[in-house]
């Protein structure tokens, strides 16, 4: 599809659902040139519209605000922002359901579980809209504009009425889908020649198969700057080095990395200079750094409102640094440490397939689960399973597993009342002996 006719659709949805996307848009690529105390009274300014959002609308957090005596008449809220808790997604599950005055649109969503646990939550539409606005600014630092082509190196939806949704959005969003689980050299090779049809603009991709991806095209002798990709923003996981050196060299694209999540849209982006920026829509903290500067990471999502993500301890490790970066942005640099690590599974005929094949099949089976490669053709997998589990979802599960991991994969499913975190509390869904 040519990008005007995407951008025009795109604007169009926009514009139905009362989602101000080029205002919003506007107003964030004015925050790249403040200072930084400009940029910190813009940030100040929306803790306090959503503290005192909440205070009207959510019995629950107007306790919170009485409890901790919060001012919310003072004009120097962000004193009265550190007073706020520091919270988790567990936290989040219980007080999700919080009363709501506001009837404000909201749609749910839903992470793919890559934490072994699916997390559902309410987005209202404002937030979302941050959050699209946030991607398209960050975006055309490197000159990706609404409707440029993408080749999207992703999860695909495992069952029919997912799959048809994602076809559409895919359509209307002028990407191409190509299956991060099914990466086989022969897979690859199609991929290739789909890409060759379609001339992406930029991939936004999982690091890992990427790179996967252009290993094998390498190995295959198959020219990957024919595809004319100009840039390749890598996401989901730690970008190694090697990984970004090989990519650059076969696609010879610019590789951008980009760290966010679905609960908060982009968090961190790389500018042209090659510094990660944190986003003008969140405000981040590192809860008790080492002696280098290493803590947990701390986002608060400046615009959300039905599930206000404030002081939001996300799992991750990382370190705010001090440089000041050639683009002049005000904009913090950070730098993330052993973020989300994915890995793949090993199957008995020789392929690797990504593990986020597990977060995508047991998200209607399980509350939560983890599974171990105990060998080349054996995994066990513990799950805490769904209302309504049984025999019978227990054999159609195992069976869509055995589609992607090939039928000498044993799989063992044991059921569990709890499954234990690792000792760094981070959460891991997938260990391989191997
Ligand atoms: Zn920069």
């Amino acid at each position: 599809m040519n990008y005007k006719i995407s951008k025009f659709i795109t604007n169009l949805i926009y514009k139905c659902t009362q989602q101000p996307i080029n205002i919003l848009i506007a107003e964030l690529s004015t925050t790249g040139s403040l200072s930084r105390d400009q940029l910190w009274k813009y940030k100040t300014t929306k803790m306090y519209e959503q503290i005192r959002y909440l205070n009207r609308y959510n019995k629950v957090y107007k306790d919170i605000f009485t409890n901790l005596d919060i001012d919310l008449q003072k004009k120097n809220i962000d004193t009265e922002f550190y007073k706020l808790p520091i919270t988790n997604k567990e936290y989040y599950h219980v007080n999700v359901h919080a009363s709501y005055d506001d009837k404000t649109k909201t749609d749910m969503r839903s992470t793919s579980g890559t934490t072994g646990t699916p997390f559902v939550f309410p987005k209202d539409r404002v937030a979302a809209c941050y959050m699209d606005a946030m991607m398209y600014n960050a975006y055309s630092w490197h000159g990706i504009g609404i409707g440029d082509k993408q080749a999207r190196l992703w999860g695909r939806a495992i069952n029919t009425k997912e799959k048809l949704i994602q076809s559409v959005k895919d359509l209307v969003l002028n990407r191409k889908r190509l299956s991060a689980f099914e990466m086989n050299e022969n897979d690859c090779l199609k991929y290739y020649d789909k890409l060759m049809r379609f001339k992406p603009k930029y991939f936004y991709t999982y690091s890992n198969a990427l790179y996967q991806f252009a290993v094998s095209l390498e190995k295959n002798n198959r020219d990957g700057k024919l595809l004319g990709v100009s840039i390749a923003i890598c996401t989901g996981e730690v970008l190694f080095t090697h990984q970004r050196e090989k990519i650059a060299e076969v696609f010879g694209c610019r590789v951008v990395n980009e760290y966010g999540s679905t609960e908060n849209g982009i968090i961190a982006f790389e500018c042209e200079h090659g510094k990660m920026h944190v986003m003008p829509t969140i405000h981040l903290e590192i809860e008790n750094p080492d002696e280098n500067g290493m803590g947990q990471i701390v986002v608060t999502e400046l615009n959300s409102r039905m599930l206000p993500f404030m002081r939001y301890k996300n799992g991750d490790i990382g370190k705010l640094l001090i440089d000041k970066c050639a683009c002049k942005r005000p904009f913090d640099i950070i730098e993330i440490h052993e973020g989300r690590i994915d890995d793949y599974i090993r199957c008995p005929d020789g392929r690797l397939v990504y593990d986020a094949i597990l977060a995508y099949t047991l998200k209607g089976y399980a509350i939560q689960f983890k599974a171990y490669q105990e060998s080349l053709t054996r995994l066990r997998i513990q799950l805490i399973p769904n209302e309504g589990y049984d025999k019978k979802a227990e054999t159609r599960l195992k069976k869509t597993l055995a589609r992607y991991l090939g039928d000498e994969m044993e799989i063992y499913l044991l059921q569990v009342k709890e499954i234990p975190h690792e000792k760094s509390g981070k959460f891991r869904y997938f260990v391989s002996n191997l």
